[in-house]
C-alpha cells in the first residue's frame, strides 16, 4: 500500500478563505474590474486566440510590458503563473539540497509553505514588538547561521510596513545570500529597488498583477534579476506556464499606464480613509481597538484583544477580513464596502464594549 511521505503527512496547507460572502476584505485584491472597453478587447481577443497551439515560453510581450510600465529592461524579466509559482521555483531550484532560507514573522506564509515542501530548512526570526524588522540582527542571523536564501514582503503581508531602500540595500550587500524581495504591495509605496534589481548578482525582485493590477484571478507574477538568475529561472520553469490568454489580457493592462495610476490613487485614498475611520473608532474603544500600524500598502493592520470574536461577527454579517490571533487585516475595499464594514463594526464594537 502506498503511504504518503512523511512531509506530505504532515503539510499544513495553505487556505485561503472559500465560500461565497457578499464583501470580501481578506485577500488585498484591488476592488475595480477591468473597465468596460477593456473587457470588449478581451472578447475580441478571445475569439482571436490561438487555443490550439502552446502559448509563448517566455511571454515576450507581456514582459515588455511589464517591462515598459516599470521602466526595466524586459530581459531581466521572468514571468509566472502568479508570483506564488516563481516563489516555488525559486526555492525549489535555486538552492542546494537542505539549504538554511530565513525567513521573519510575521511575513507572507507561502515562504515557509515552500520552504518545508522543498525540505529545506527554514528559520525564522521574529521581528521586534512593533513589528518593525531590525536590519543588523537579520544580517547577523544570516552570517551565524548560513543562509543561503533571504525571503521577505516589502512592504509587509500581513504587518503593512515598508523597510526603507537603504535598510533592503544594506540586507543584499552585506551578504552572497539570494536575497529574495517580494515587492508584492510597492505599487503602494515608494521604495522598490526595481530599477536596480539586475546591479546584484544575488537578488531576485518579485513583482504580481494580483494587487494594484487587479487580475488576481489571471494568475500572473514577474521576478527581476541579472542575468545568471533570469536565465536559470527560465530554465528551471515549466515550459508554458503563463498560459496565452494570460499573456494577452496582462500585456494589454499592463500597457495601460494611466488607468494603473488611477486605480493606484482610488486605492490609497480608499485606505486613507479606512485608515482615518478605525483610528476614530480606536479613540472611542482604546481597550478594543489597542494598535493601528502605520500602512504602506492597500490593507490595515491593527492589533485587538478581540480579533476572533470581530473576524466571527464580521463573518455572519457576510464581510471577510483575515484574522491573525491577535491582530486582523483589513483590505481597503471601495466606498461602500468600507461604509458597510464600518457600519458592521460599530455595532459589534458597541455589542463587546457592553459586555
Ligand atoms: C498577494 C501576494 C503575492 C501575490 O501572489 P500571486 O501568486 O502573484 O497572486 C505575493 N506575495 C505577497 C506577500 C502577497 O501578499
Amino acid at each position: 500500500m502506498y503511504q504518503l511521505c512523511d512531509k506530505m503527512k504532515n503539510l499544513v496547507p495553505y487556505e485561503p478563505i472559500a465560500g461565497s460572502y457578499q464583501i470580501r476584505l481578506d485577500a488585498n485584491e484591488s476592488y475595480f474590474s477591468l473597465p468596460d472597453t477593456m473587457k470588449q478587447k478581451i472578447s475580441d481577443m478571445l475569439q482571436a486566440a490561438p487555443l490550439n497551439r502552446y502559448p509563448d515560453p517566455y511571454a515576450e510581450q507581456l514582459c515588455a510590458a511589464f517591462a515598459a510600465r516599470y521602466g526595466l529592461d524586459p530581459q531581466y524579466v521572468t514571468a509566472g503563473n502568479g508570483s506564488d509559482e516563481l516563489i516555488s521555483i525559486i526555492t525549489a531550484t535555486l538552492l542546494e539540497k537542505d539549504a538554511r532560507i530565513l525567513t521573519f514573522s510575521h511575513d507572507f506564509s507561502m515562504y515557509r509553505f515552500y520552504g518545508d515542501i522543498y525540505e529545506k530548512q527554514v528559520f525564522v526570526l521574529d521581528k521586534r514588538d512593533d513589528l518593525t524588522l531590525d536590519i543588523d540582527l537579520a544580517i547577523q542571523t544570516v552570517k551565524e547561521n548560513q543562509i543561503e536564501m533571504v525571503i521577505f514582503s516589502n512592504p509587509c503581508n500581513p504587518t503593512s510596513i515598508g523597510i526603507g531602500r537603504e535598510d533592503v540595500r544594506k540586507l543584499i550587500r552585506a551578504t552572497d545570500a539570494l536575497v529574495v524581495l517580494d515587492e508584492a504591495y510597492m505599487d503602494f509605496w515608494d521604495q522598490s529597488l526595481l530599477s536596480e534589481a539586475a546591479d546584484y548578482d544575488n537578488l531576485i525582485i518579485l513583482r504580481t498583477c494580483s494587487k494594484l493590477v487587479g487580475l488576481a484571478g489571471l494568475r500572473l507574477g514577474f521576478a527581476v534579476a541579472g542575468p545568471v538568475i533570469t536565465r536559470a529561472l527560465r530554465a528551471a520553469k515549466s515550459p508554458y506556464n503563463v498560459n496565452t490568454i494570460s499573456q494577452k489580457i496582462g500585456a494589454m493592462v499592463l500597457s495601460d499606464g494611466s488607468y494603473l495610476d488611477r486605480c493606484a490613487d482610488s486605492l490609497l485614498a480608499s485606505k486613507v480613509l479606512l485608515m482615518q475611520a478605525l483610528r476614530e473608532r480606536a479613540a472611542q474603544y482604546p481597550d478594543l481597538l489597542t494598535e493601528i500600524y502605520n500602512s504602506c500598502t492597500n490593507f490595515v493592520f491593527l492589533r485587538t484583544p478581540a480579533a476572533k470574536e470581530i473576524f466571527e461577527a464580521l463573518k455572519k454579517r457576510s464581510i471577510v477580513i483575515r484574522y491573525f490571533g491577535d491582530a486582523l487585516r483589513i483590505t481597503a475595499g471601495s466606498p461602500e464596502e468600507n461604509a458597510a464594514l464600518l457600519d458592521a463594526m460599530d455595532t459589534i464594537f458597541a455589542d463587546l464594549s457592553a459586555q
